[in-house]
């Protein structure tokens, strides 16, 4: 099939290379021309395990190309993905800005086309876009072309896996045939008997924000009773194993930490929040999710201080990463940006590591933090430890070389990475989430 994918970002680069994978022509749109030459030139744009094999093998087979003309992809393909941005606006909603930009030029093209289109949004959008989409093209006199809801549900980190071997496609359309083709082109990638749910375009917009939002919600109950179990003595470790094998409840999202962020479940939550308002029936419970994250992510200053008093001035904290999750290079509303924002408030110094987000680190932090090559020296002749993301190559450190580093012998662990038992043995102070802390003689209440 011969395909176009507007907009090349995480969901865009990974859903045009993994359906070029299928052996589908796929020609992708961007305008930003940073972006694009790097693309052009065959630099994959983000980091996202296993996307490069493929992302070269398609480009060398030329079923993969890219570029900023839209006239020429539009024109040239039967199925039109766009996957924009749809940001937080500043009353919560999703912005609509690029979506419904893009649908203008793209039914400007097809205004004088008798060719049949079919108009699928893989952006996450609230409820009712589908039909805004549709009398945009009515405006323009479009005739030949439907539209479609494809919610992306991969993880950043699994992506490419989540993108070829799917829990689920849920695609919604109001027309049987572009449910019929779009069935053909996701057949391939559920061989295994995983669900392809067809439904109407309203019930597809609604089932992206319902998922991202429990999951939210999940991890934030997790939280909370995390520092629940803080104050009277348990172990929220024990506790989430002892309630995740209940299959009503299942093993997975129950790890509590510094809260959620990324670009999606920070979003998400406060635009399902405010369509649902909008549309007068307010889900009240995802406020207090939004809210008692934003207070999440700052519990580790909070630790912090309770350890070291309230001046933290002059002090450095190594941080051992960056990213808002293992395995990406994405930054977008990581709770990292929010300790290190607040510890520079105090006066305090930050020496951090990440294994790729660096260099999107720099946006968010200019030449205010240093950073440091590998985890050893972004502890040297630091106060203490910090641990932010759980990326696999901080989970079994050299403890003595650690210690050398460090000026204290003190971490505090956002992740939960180490084990109780083992960091008493190895004589650090040990803060970490929802579990009593380990402190060799230091009488504070942490
Ligand atoms: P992104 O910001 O990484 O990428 C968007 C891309 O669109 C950028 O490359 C940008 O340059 C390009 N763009 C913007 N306007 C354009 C235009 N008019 N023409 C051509 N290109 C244009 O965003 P993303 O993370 O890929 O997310 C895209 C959508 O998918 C969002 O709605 C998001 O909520 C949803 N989503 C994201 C994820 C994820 O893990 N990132 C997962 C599922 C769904």
């Amino acid at each position: 099939m011969n395909i176009s994918v507007i907009g090349t970002g995480y969901v865009g680069l990974v859903t045009g290379t993994c359906l070029a994978e299928m052996g589908n022509t796929v020609i992708c749109v961007d305008n930003d021309q940073t972006k694009l030459q790097k693309l052009q030139s065959g630099k994959v744009t983000i980091y996202e395990p296993g996307l490069e094999i493929l992302f070269h093998r398609n480009i060398e087979k030329e079923r993969l190309t890219f570029t900023d003309d839209l006239n020429h992809a539009v024109n040239e393909t039967d199925i039109i993905f766009l996957c924009l941005p749809t940001p937080q606006d500043e009353d919560g909603s999703a912005d609509l800005k690029h979506i419904l930009g893009a649908v203008g030029d793209i039914a400007q093209i097809l205004k004088d086309s008798n060719d049949y289109k079919i108009l699928i949004d893989k952006s996450t959008v609230p409820v009712g876009t589908a039909k805004k989409v549709e009398d945009i093209l009515n405006d323009f006199n479009v005739t030949n072309c439907d539209v479609a809801s494809n919610p992306e549900f991969l993880r950043e980190g699994y992506a490419v896996e989540d993108f070829m071997k799917p829990d689920r496609i849920v695609i919604g359309s109001e027309s049987k045939k572009a449910l019929e083709v779009l069935r053909k082109l996701y057949e391939p990638f559920v061989r295994q008997g995983n669900p392809i749910h067809e439904m109407d375009t309203a019930s597809a917009e609604v089932t992206k924000y319902a998922a991202n939002s429990y999951l939210a919600m999940r991890i934030t109950y997790m939280n909370q009773l995390a520092n629940f179990c803080e104050q009277v003595g348990a172990d929220v470790d024990l506790v989430r194993k002892g309630m995740g094998s209940d299959t009503r409840i299942g093993k997975r999202f129950l790890f509590p930490g510094i809260g959620y962020g990324g670009s999606c479940f920070p979003k998400d939550v406060n635009a399902l929040i405010k369509t649902s308002q909008d549309n007068g029936y307010e889900i009240s419970l995802l406020r207090l999710v939004d809210q008692i994250n934003k207070d999440q992510k700052l519990i580790l200053i909070d630790k912090l201080k309770s350890y070291f008093g309230n001046d933290l001035s002059g002090k450095t904290f190594a941080v051992w990463g960056l990213a808002f999750k293992p395995n990406t290079d994405d930054m977008r509303e990581a709770p990292s940006i929010y300790i290190i924002n607040e510890l520079l408030k105090h006066h305090a110094g930050i020496k951090a590591f990440d294994p790729a987000a660096i260099e999107n680190s720099k946006f968010y932090f200019d030449d205010k933090i240093t950073y440091a090559n590998n985890i050893y020296d972004a502890a040297k002749d630091c106060d203490a430890l910090l641990i932010l993301t759980e990326w696999n190559e901080f989970r079994n450190p050299d403890f003595s070389k650690l210690s050398a580093q460090l000026k204290n012998k003190v971490i505090f662990d956002g992740r939960n990475l180490f084990d109780i038992d083992q960091m008493k043995n190895q004589g650090f102070d040990y803060i970490s989430i929802g579990r009593q802390p380990v402190l060799n003689g230091k009488k504070i209440q942490v």
